[in-house]
């Protein structure tokens, strides 16, 4: 490809609303453009790293022997009905009518589509253990778009489905598209960890997240300094203290404390430690309102809550009108005295005792309260987030905490879907039998953005090989005055183009500080730069962007220099 004939935008600016690096360098190296809020035009430029991601992806669900299928975008309202996920979903679910009236989505996901397909295809277990994928648009109508297409509403996903007659079955196909993924991840030339995950909306029961480490990350990942242990911290549970809880000594007093509603404002008041502190959460419950108490100095994990049978889904705080009903004050001074609610406690609450808590009256706390003499719990749980220093759950080592961008996530639904969609198979006794599901997500669209936020310096992006748009990048100088320059360069461009490598030559008129700043923004693996000082000497330069250290190299040794780096 010579510039000239390609789309190449390049901007100086970093747009105001790109937080991130990797929307900022996609936004100016032109890979992507916005239309409207998550919404993103792929460039000529931007597309081929994405191609080239897809194609990996395809190879190895490929390989893992997956067959590849495309469903339609726009799904109607009738499938998700049946799954009850019409209403569940909620508003990421992109809702819309066609001509008649009829209800319809644009898929954010395929599990109904494809269990459909599956009821209507898949009659016996000998057609059995099967697995179909698709490389496919998806739309979330997401709160709050961000990062570019990290969070997009419009996005690109390569979603997998597996039907077995067996749960052992579904274990095996799961523990080959694991492994796909570790592939798929590995070559991209990606620092990725699979862990342990929630598995959400989507239902079942194991399932893994493959994160790809950054600080930039939306996730938190907890792993251990003792084993392989890894989850996502939504997920990661936290062990009961082996401490047992000390006697009460502390009388129970009431104390004024204005103005101060927040953990930090009444600890410090006192001073005393958060640690000495609980706080009380209201959330709707199932039958009753629900009141989850946590130590100070520790973070609710909503996602733990959620799966509590007494906890309303989706997880709902109660506001101020129907916390002043329930406790009698504001949000700031709620307590666990006398209060009429069904009482979750987190772990380290229970051995909590002499401890400081609102006393559901505005302003005021109590002090030296303790559990059975002064206030009632209904129930213990694990209710916090993990955080750096606990024991790691599966009593190896302590955990420890990075962030992860999560680009793909695989789950063991089981017969969620086929259950509630009938989808039946005849088993080898000829009896009629709901089929057992997997179910396998690769964010392509997002890996794109997480393989910058992995690969970049302050000049631009650094490609891993196998994903970079162009392989080499040739930097003619001054060509149009130099007519050598010109013919070397074109010579070079055509001798690797015909041995199929993908080549960029820059042949605009431009000065050579532009041409290098373009070239080093783009992040092409390997640069050739043609003047006419060196090619006195019979010799071009070298530079890998990695590196970016300028070697002079033989004019007829180049062609093999680089070939020998593939
Ligand atoms: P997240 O927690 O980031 O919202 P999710 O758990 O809802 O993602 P899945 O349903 O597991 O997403 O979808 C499979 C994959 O699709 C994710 O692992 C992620 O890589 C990608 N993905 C999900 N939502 C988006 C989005 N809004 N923009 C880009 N990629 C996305
Ligand atoms: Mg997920």
């Amino acid at each position: 490809m010579k510039t000239t004939k390609f789309h190449l935008q390049t901007r100086k600016e970093t747009p105001a609303d790109a937080e991130i690096i990797s929307h900022q360098l996609m936004i100016r190296t032109g890979m992507v453009s916005q239309l409207g809020s998550g919404l993103y035009n792929w460039t000529p430029l931007g597309l081929k790293v994405l191609r080239k991601i897809e194609k990996i992806v395809r190879e190895e669900m490929d390989k893992a022997g997956c067959l590849e299928m495309i469903m339609p975008t726009i799904q109607p309202s009738s499938l998700w009905e049946e799954t009850g996920r019409w209403d569940k979903y909620g508003d990421l679910l992109l809702k819309i009518k066609d001509r008649a009236g009829r209800d319809f989505c644009f898929g954010p996901t395929h599990e109904e589509v494809i269990t459909d397909f599956a009821r209507k295809e898949i009659k016996s277990y000998k057609q059995l253990p099967i697995t179909f994928y698709q490389v496919q648009t998806k739309f979330r109508d997401e709160i709050r778009p961000r990062f570019g297409v990290m969070r997009a509403r419009e996005f690109l996903m390569k979603d997998a489905y597996s039907f077995h007659l067996s749960t052992d079955c579904l274990k095996k196909t799961y523990a080959k598209i694991h492994q796909a993924y570790c592939n798929i991840f590995e070559r991209i030339g990606l620092t990725y960890r699979p862990v342990e995950a929630d598995s959400g909306e989507i239902g079942g029961t194991g399932s893994h997240e493959f994160h790809v480490l950054a600080d930039s990350g939306e996730d938190a990942i907890a792993y251990s300094t003792g084993s392989d242990y890894a989850a996502n911290v939504e997920k990661c549970e936290v062990l009961a203290p082996t401490k047992q809880r000390k006697e009460a000594i502390a009388e129970l007093t009431v104390i004024d404390t204005p103005n101060k509603k927040s953990i930090a404002d009444v600890a410090n008041f006192l001073s005393v430690s958060p640690k000495k502190l609980v706080k009380t959460l209201l959330v709707e419950g199932v039958d009753f309102p629900v009141a989850l108490v946590l130590r100070g100095d520790h973070e609710l994990n909503e996602i733990k809550a959620a799966n509590l049978k007494q906890v309303a889904s989706p997880f709902t705080m109660l506001d101020d009108e129907q916390i002043k009903m329930i406790a009698k004050c504001d949000a700031g001074s709620i307590g666990v005295k006398d209060l009429d609610c069904y009482i979750i406690i987190d772990r380290a609450v229970e051995i909590m005792s002499d401890f400081i808590t609102g006393a559901n009256q505005d302003d005021k706390h109590l002090t030296g309260v303790n559990w059975d003499r002064d206030a009632k719990f209904n129930q213990v749980a694990d209710l916090r987030n993990a955080q750096a220093g606990d024991p790691s759950p599966d009593g190896k080592g302590k955990i420890k905490i990075a962030r992860g961008i999560e680009v793909g996530h695989i789950f063991q639904l089981g017969d969620t879907y086929t259950d509630s969609m009938n989808a039946v198979v005849l088993n080898e006794q000829g009896k009629s039998q709901h089929m057992t599901m997997g179910c396998y997500g690769i964010g392509v669209s997002r890996v794109v953005a997480a393989a910058i936020e992995q690969n970049h310096d302050d000049k631009g992006i650094v490609w891993p090989q196998q994903i970079a748009p162009f392989t080499v990048v040739i930097l003619p100088m001054n060509m149009a005055k130099s007519e050598r320059v010109k013919q070397v360069a074109n010579n070079l461009y055509s001798d690797l183009t015909k041995l199929g490598v993908e080549v960029i030559m820059d042949d605009r008129k431009i000065r050579p500080g532009v041409m290098f700043a373009d070239a080093e923004l783009l992040g092409i693996p390997h640069q050739i730069t043609i003047g006419d000082r060196a090619l006195d000497e019979g010799e071009v330069e070298y530079k890998s962007r990695k590196e970016m250290q300028n070697v002079r190299i033989k004019l007829d040794e180049i062609v093999n220099h680089i070939t020998s780096l593939l």
